[in-house]
């Protein structure tokens, strides 16, 4: 579609970054961008206009900047979840894996009411172990969530299928 090409014409590649090998997607060049930004934050908000959303949960970092316009434009609250000691109450932490090993994410104990309405934003979703993590953390605290949502799917690595596998529906804008 148009925007599907606008949002990849807005994404710089960056080659061997940050790794030799790896083709990274950088945002900061769609972030950049007033109209590629506010498309894809309208995008990914327009299918829960109207409905009740208590919480967007944010994964660090880029999953900050976006979960915040979508929190705000859904007139719901935001959590962030972290990496390991960045929050200064009590937290709620899982191991989740990386491409190679593992890696600890947090949120605070208190930020989720069982029951609530939750959305899961991130900027991209590969093999999906972060998300994973961070979606098995919120249904821990008793999370309802509605979708987890990523601007880009790298759809050969199986991420979506991974949420899928826990009941949660997958939302990705370009691929
Ligand atoms: P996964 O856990 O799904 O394998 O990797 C997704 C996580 O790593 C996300 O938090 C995402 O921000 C980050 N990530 C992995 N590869 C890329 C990339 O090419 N570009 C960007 N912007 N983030 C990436």
């Amino acid at each position: 579609s148009s925007l599907q090409s606008e949002l990849a014409a807005a994404i710089r590649t960056i080659e061997n970054y940050p790794k030799p090998g790896i083709l990274f997607r950088d945002i900061t060049t769609l972030l950049g961008n007033p109209r590629a930004f506010r498309r894809s934050i309208d995008e990914l908000v327009h299918p829960y206009a109207g409905t009740k959303i208590d919480k967007v949960a944010g994964i660090e970092a880029r999953g900050f900047i976006l979960g915040g316009a979508v929190a705000h434009q859904l007139s719901s609250g935001f959590v962030p979840i972290r990496k390991k000691g960045k929050l200064p109450h009590d937290t709620v932490r899982i191991a989740y894996s990386l491409e190679y090993g593992v890696d600890e994410m947090e949120m605070h104990r208190d930020a989720i009411t069982p029951g609530e309405k939750v959305i899961v934003i991130d900027d991209l979703i590969a093999t999906g172990g972060t998300a994973e993590g961070a979606c098995k953390l919120l249904k821990q605290m008793g999370a309802d969530i509605v979708a987890a949502c990523f601007v880009i799917d790298l759809p050969d690595l199986g991420g979506r299928k991974k949420l899928e596998a826990l009941g949660v529906e997958v939302r990705t804008l370009v691929e």
